[in-house]
C-alpha cells in the first residue's frame, strides 16, 4: 500500500499537469491509493474531465484550471483544495514544457517562459503548500524533473536548465524541511509515452522514431506514465519517510 489511508495524517495529493501523460497516471495512481487528488492543469477542462472519470471509478478528485507560472492563480485554486479537502500533504510539481531551439537562437522569451513553467513554477507551488505540510507535521514532494538534467541535450539548452534547477531546489528543500517531516524527492523521467512525447516524435525531434529509441533501451520499451506513478506512489508513502533529497530515476535503463 502505498498512500495509506489508515495513516494519520489525511491524504491531499495536489498533481500539477494532471490532465494528460504522466501526471495524469500519477493523479489515478495516488487517487485509486486513497488520496484526495486534486488536478491542476493549464488545460481546465481536461482537468475537469478526469477528475469526473477518478470520480467515477469511486475515488476523490477535482480538477481546477492553474497556470503554474501564475502565483496568484495558484493561491486561489489551492484555497480551493484546502476548503473542499483540507490541508495539502502531498505534491507532484509535474507541470512542465518543453522548447527545441538552436541554443543561439533562443529567445529572452523562450528563456524566461521555460523558467517561469518549469522551475519558478515549481517554487511557487512548494512555497504554497509548504505551510500545510509544516502545520500537518508531515509533508511528501515530489518534483518531476528530466533525464536530460543526467546528460544535457542539444537544442534544449533552456529546458535542461530549468529542470538542473528543479535537482537544485528538491536537494536544498530536503535538507531545509526534513526536520519538519516533510521528504523532498524528484523523478527524472527518461523516455516516456505521453502526449508530450509524441508530439516531438512527429516533428522530428527525436531523430527516429520511439520504436527505434525502445529498441535500443535495455527494458525494450518506452516507458509508461504508470511507471512514473508507481514510483511517485511509493516516495509519497508512509514507509519512503527516511528518503529524501534523492534523484530516483525511472529510465528503462538509459541512464545509469
Ligand atoms: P504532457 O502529456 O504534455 O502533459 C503535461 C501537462 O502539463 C499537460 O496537461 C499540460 O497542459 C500541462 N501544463 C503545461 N504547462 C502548464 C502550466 N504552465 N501550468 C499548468 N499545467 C501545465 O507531458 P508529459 O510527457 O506527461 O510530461 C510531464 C512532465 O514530465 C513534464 O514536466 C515533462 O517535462 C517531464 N518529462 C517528460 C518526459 C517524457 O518522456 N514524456 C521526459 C522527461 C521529463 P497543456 O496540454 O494544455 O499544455
Amino acid at each position: 500500500m502505498s498512500t495509506d489511508p489508515t495513516s494519520p495524517t489525511p491524504k491531499v495529493a495536489v498533481v500539477t499537469g494532471g490532465a494528460s501523460g504522466i501526471g495524469l497516471g500519477i493523479s489515478q495512481r495516488l487517487a485509486r491509493d486513497g488520496a484526495s487528488v486534486a488536478i491542476l492543469d493549464l488545460n481546465g477542462l481536461a482537468a475537469e474531465e478526469e477528475a469526473a472519470k477518478i470520480r467515477a471509478e469511486g475515488h476523490t478528485a477535482i480538477g481546477l484550471r492553474v497556470d503554474v507560472a501564475d502565483r496568484a492563480g495558484i493561491e486561489n485554486a489551492i484555497l480551493d483544495v484546502r476548503a473542499r479537502f483540507g490541508p495539502v500533504t502531498i505534491l507532484v510539481n509535474n507541470a512542465g514544457t518543453e522548447g527545441y531551439q538552436a541554443f543561439l537562437k533562443i529567445t529572452p522569451e523562450d528563456w524566461n517562459r521555460l523558467l517561469a513553467v518549469n522551475l519558478t513554477g515549481t517554487f511557487h507551488c512548494c512555497q504554497i503548500v509548504l505551510p500545510d505540510m509544516i502545520a500537518s507535521g508531515w509533508g511528501r514532494i515530489v518534483n518531476i524533473s528530466s533525464s536530460s538534467t543526467h546528460s544535457g541535450q542539444p537544442y534544449m539548452a533552456h529546458y535542461v536548465s530549468s529542470k538542473s534547477g528543479v535537482v537544485g531546489l528538491t536537494k536544498s528543500l530536503a535538507l531545509e524541511f526534513g526536520p519538519k517531516g516533510v521528504t523532498v524527492n524528484t523523478i527524472p523521467p527518461g523516455f516516456i509515452d505521453t502526449p508530450m512525447s509524441r508530439k516531438a516524435e512527429r516533428e522530428g525531434r527525436f531523430g527516429n522514431t520511439m520504436d527505434y529509441h525502445a529498441s535500443i533501451t535495455p527494458v525494450r520499451r518506452p516507458g509508461r506514465p504508470e511507471d512514473i506513478a508507481a514510483a511517485c506512489a511509493f516516495l509519497v508513502s508512509e514507509e519512503a519517510g527516511y528518503i529524501t533529497g534523492q534523484v530516483f530515476g525511472v529510465n528503462g535503463g538509459r541512464n545509469t
